[in-house]
């Protein structure tokens, strides 16, 4: 299987060092950061696209955004790694949309699996409780999977946010809260990430190879893990996959 990476080389390598011992026949290609391996940066048309497509409100479905200059500047920077998307929640779907269009006719054949890294944050839009939820992971052709959404979309322990909003806005106090609940989710810069990179990507292989991502398994790696706890169990403690999923990873 041609799976296709993109994203910082400090996390692909892993990931693909991982893939190669995992996948038996697996032929990994490691591309770098999308955009810029496309030249979507020369491209007018992305950044304005990328501006589009922010969800300004997140209690309202998706509508396109009316970009100002400011957010198309902005998106050229952040393509150049001049800028960071931080704080900025992209919907998902519409990402994807813009991402598949990139990847060129020829290289969208069903036997390869395109997996995109990338800092910015993407949410869709729930219809049940009428607003946006931060997302992991997109699947379909290309895979998007959400470094930034790792941190932000599997909810902290409830406890967490108690304190948190007792604190207030208490920059300190809230630091110390963190390094008490160190451990129980996963945060910028931490060492895990690499780690549970690893699952979403077997998601994303899951579901090109099978048409399924998911599992209900606790302690499968593909876990839909809605806790930031579930998440850690899901990906670094105990077995890799269930009885079902290791069979079907043999065959990958
Ligand atoms: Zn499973």
């Amino acid at each position: 299987m041609k799976i296709v990476l993109y994203g910082e080389d400090e996390f692909s390598s892993e990931l693909k060092k991982y893939l190669d011992e995992r996948i038996n026949k697996a032929d990994v290609e490691m591309r770098g950061d999308f955009l810029n391996y496309f030249s979507s940066g020369n491209n007018e048309k992305i950044p304005f696209k990328l501006a589009e497509i922010r969800a300004m409100n997140v209690t309202k479905p998706f509508a396109y955004n009316e970009p100002l200059y400011g957010e198309i500047e902005q998106e050229k920077r952040v393509i150049k790694g001049e800028s960071s998307a931080s704080g900025i929640l992209y919907d998902g779907f519409k990402l994807h949309g813009i991402f598949q269009d990139i990847i060129p006719k020829e290289e969208r054949g069903l036997d390869s699996t395109h997996i995109i890294l990338t800092d910015r944050l993407i949410g869709t839009f729930d219809e049940n409780d009428r607003r946006y939820h931060a997302r992991t992971i997109v699947c379909g052709f290309p895979s998007i999977i959400s470094m930034t959404g790792v941190v932000e979309a599997p909810a902290k322990p409830r406890e967490f946010y108690i304190e948190k909003q007792l604190a207030g806005g208490d920059v300190v106090a809230f630091e110390e809260i963190k390094k008490k609940y160190v451990g129980r989710f996963i945060d910028y810069g931490d060492a895990r990430m690499a780690e549970v990179l690893k699952g979403y990507a077997m998601q994303a292989i899951f579901y090109h190879a099978f048409n399924e991502a998911f599992c209900e398994d606790k302690g499968c790696r593909l876990f839909n893990a809605h806790w930031q706890e579930e998440m850690i169990h899901a990906q670094l403690e105990g077995d890799e996959f269930c009885k079902r999923h290791e069979k079907l990873a043999k065959t990958l």
